[in-house]
């Protein structure tokens, strides 16, 4: 198993190599080609089973064919964990000099505004922040946005964030012109709860 079976751009097979990830874990060998190739993924995750790189990796690498406007919007329950994602697509983007704005609540709104006016490649948020920009009526492009991916998305829709997501995917193109990534704990929690995040025939995997 090595990064370069799996049909990345070159430069993130270096990325890869560069920060030590010898070879790719189990959830990103088996779900980053399909994510390549245009599938909606269900996936359960751990944390620690590298489920973060198993998304920012093969965004980043359909992102660099085509970096215009917001690419992915990531979703996740905390603001630690928009931290974290943030963080490790800089890491792996820094590169192309990823530009990947944090939108969490407990920070200065006007200014995150600004963040967002510069149109970032990815938005990593909680929903409640993204949601409180968008019916402020702050004018985010994601229109053409090509990902939505819901990290630990147990957590998101069961958290009562579901009038939130509700808003953020009002704003988004519909199915058929994005892909849908989500991540959970456990597979079974919830998802009836799923049509708030329709999928198009995910690929499922099970870790
Ligand atoms: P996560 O499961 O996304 O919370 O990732 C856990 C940690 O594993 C993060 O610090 C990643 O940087 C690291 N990591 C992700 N993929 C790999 C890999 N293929 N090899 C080694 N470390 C990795």
């Amino acid at each position: 198993k090595s990064f370069g079976d799996l049909k990345l751009q070159p430069w993130l097979v270096n990325s890869c190599k560069i920060l030590g990830f010898k070879q790719p874990s189990n959830i990103q060998y088996n779900t980053i080609p399909k994510v390549l190739e245009g599938r909606d993924i269900l996936a359960s995750a751990k944390t620690g089973s590298g489920k973060t790189a198993a998304f920012a990796i093969p965004i980043l690498s359909l992102l660099s064919e085509d970096p215009y406007g917001v690419f992915a919007v990531v979703l996740t329950p905390t603001r630690e964990l928009a931290v974290q994602i943030g963080e490790q697509f800089k890491a792996i983007g820094s590169a192309m000099n990823v530009n990947c704005a944090v939108v969490i609540g407990g920070i200065d709104s006007v200014a995150q505004s600004l963040v967002l006016d510069k149109r970032p490649h990815i938005i990593v948020a909680t929903p409640g922040r993204l949601a409180s920009h968008l019916s402020n009526g702050l004018k985010i492009a994601l229109k053409f946005c090509k990902f939505l991916v819901l990290d630990e998305a147990d957590r998101i829709l069961c958290e009562d964030f579901e009038l939130e997501i509700e808003k953020i995917v009002e704003h988004l193109p519909p199915i058929e012109n994005r892909q849908t990534l989500l991540y959970s704990a456990t597979m079974t929690n919830n998802l009836k709860k799923l049509q708030l995040v329709p999928m198009k025939d995910p690929f499922v995997f099970e870790d």
